[in-house]
């Protein structure tokens, strides 16, 4: 074969090469602008508290919150979301240590006390988002029949890196991750101001 011959095989493969790699660059922007109007939920009936939302993030302090959803939630004075009922009893009969290794759960008085019969009190109990990190210890003390299951996990879209495949995902064991709309997740799964920039909510 000349030399000839040789360069001119030589150039039609790089332009081949050169081809495919512009129709595959044109494939994956359309599969991307396809599933930009997507987020990535959690589906907190799936989820089984395994702990991994916490460790598995590609965040220092993962994406992932507890939430409280107060429509479901008891008020409890004793909560075993709040109070780890296995530590030492007060003579309040409430408990020395707390379930949140974080100090994330905030307990408030809801009206005014009632210091003669202590269960008559009801108690508020919101999540410190600037401290959780989504560990699910608190969530799986809720689960019926401790408590309601009004605390759960929710990705917070304004904290997510959108990763095009989220790590915590690829670890979930019942495969609680999904990619979903924004505008089609559950009330509950938004707050206000932290729709993502251009998201429709
Ligand atoms: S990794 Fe999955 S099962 Fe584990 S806590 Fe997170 S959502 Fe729940
Ligand atoms: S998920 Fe973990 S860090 Fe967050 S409030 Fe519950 S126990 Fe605390
Ligand atoms: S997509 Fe990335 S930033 Fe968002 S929850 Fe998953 S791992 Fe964390």
């Amino acid at each position: 074969m000349s030399d000839k011959s040789t360069r001119r095989q030589f150039l039609q493969g790089c332009a081949r090469a050169a081809g495919a790699a512009a129709v595959g660059a044109v494939a994956l922007k359309l599969v991307k602008r396809a599933d930009a109007d997507k987020v990535w939920q959690l589906d907190p009936k799936l989820c089984s508290e395994c702990g991994l939302c916490a460790t598995r993030c590609v965040l220092k302090q993962s994406a992932v919150r507890a939430v409280n959803n107060f429509d479901e939630c008891g008020y409890c004075r004793i909560c075993p979301a709040y109070f780890d009922t296995t530590s030492e009893e007060k003579d309040d009969g409430t408990f020395t240590r707390l379930v949140c290794p974080r100090n994330a759960i905030r307990r408030k008085l809801v009206g005014k006390a009632d210091p003669a019969d202590p269960n008559n009190n009801y108690y508020e109990y919101t999540i410190d988002e600037t401290r959780c990190n989504g560990c699910a210890r608190c969530v799986e003390r809720c689960q019926p029949n401790a408590g309601n299951g009004a605390l759960h996990l929710q990705v917070r879209h304004d904290l997510c890196r959108d990763c095009n495949q989220c790590s915590i995902a690829a670890a979930c064991p019942p495969a609680a991750f999904y990619r979903a709309r924004l505008a089609d997740a559950p009330a509950g799964y938004r707050r206000r101001g932290a729709a993502k920039k251009g998201a429709k909510a």
